[in-house]
């Protein structure tokens, strides 16, 4: 039973629409994925369309912008309340942060020399709520300064190159709080991405777990096979749940085609378990996942 828990549509920096990414996992042979955008839940009322009409269960997510120690960590946070108001002000801090960052970012590469403007980029991002590094990289793209997200990336975006700017996250140990008080469950994306082991190691994520931390996503396209081993063991022995997922952008990303990693479904049983009980914990109504009655 093929489960992946971390897709990206063009409401975030995906390429394809969320009811297409919902289609697509389906004809991928998927029996169900979860939908978790960057920092918005814009998706989600077309995705659980999608997943109606073909027959797919659909768990609904975000991957959450969040910060700890000065370092940037992504927050995948399943089934909360999408209109509990702390949430939804939290987000729109994060998207507020996005919506400023741009024009800052565009400015940094008019002083470089490149010809684009705004405009390029709200071309690229006009389905977008969450608009991020990526529309501006597919801008660079069509202006044909770059070959691809990649390049624009090594070449201008990705810190330490020069049109990097940061922009606000969500202090992490907050988020993981609101997320409980929102009746839903939190998994840290690929834990050892960008950092490696040790930002987050056995330790801080023991922290994290009583903060409210339910799972860490080991099988992931940035770990090697060592890297999840021990994020797997790690997992094991501390009671948290372990996931694996592809990642997928559409287009945006390769080498993350769906299903390229999965979860153990006895995993997300417990995923699911957990988010019931903070569900009723919270006195929350929380979204089920769609398709598959018995876990709803
Ligand atoms: P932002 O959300 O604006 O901070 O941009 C970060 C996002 O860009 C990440 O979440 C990835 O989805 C994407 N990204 C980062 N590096 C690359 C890359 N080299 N190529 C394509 N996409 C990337
Ligand atoms: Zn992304
Ligand atoms: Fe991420
Ligand atoms: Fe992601």
């Amino acid at each position: 039973m093929p489960i992946d828990l971390h897709t990206h549509s063009d409401v975030s920096d995906g390429t394809t629409p969320p009811a297409q990414v919902v289609k697509d996992a389906q004809a991928a042979g998927l029996d169900v994925v979860a939908l978790t955008d960057h920092d918005t839940t814009a998706g989600w009322d077309e995705a659980e369309a999608a997943a109606l009409e073909v027959g797919i269960g659909l768990v609904r997510g975000i991957e959450v912008s969040c910060t700890h120690g000065g370092r940037g960590v992504h927050l995948l946070v399943y089934l909360p309340d999408p209109t509990f108001p702390p949430l939804v002000e939290a987000l729109q801090l994060v998207l507020d942060g996005r919506d400023q960052r741009t024009p800052r970012i565009v400015e940094r590469l008019q002083q470089l020399g490149i010809d684009l403007d705004l405009a390029d980029v709200e071309r690229e991002s006009a389905s977008a709520a969450a608009v991020g590094r990526p529309h501006i990289a597919d801008a660079l793209v069509r202006r044909g300064v770059v070959r691809d997200r990649d390049e624009a990336f090594d070449r201008y975006l990705s810190p330490g190159r020069p049109a990097y700017v940061t922009r606000y996250a969500a202090p992490l140990e907050d988020m993981l709080a609101t997320v409980s008080s929102a009746g839903g469950v939190s998994v840290i994306a690929h834990p050892w991405g960008r950092y490696g082991s040790s930002a987050l190691g056995e330790e801080a994520l023991a922290d994290l777990q009583r903060h409210g931390l339910a799972g860490i996503e080991a099988d992931h396209q940035d770990h090697g096979p060592d890297d999840r081993a021990a994020l797997h063991a790690i997992g094991r022995d501390m009671g948290l749940v372990v996931t694996g997922s592809s990642d997928y952008h559409g287009a945006g990303k390769v080498g993350h085609d769906l299903g390229c990693n999965t979860t153990d479904p006895g995993q997300l049983e417990r995923l699911l378990a957990l988010a019931a009980e903070s569900a009723r914990r919270a006195g929350r109504r929380t979204p089920g996942v769609v398709g598959w009655p018995r876990w709803t």
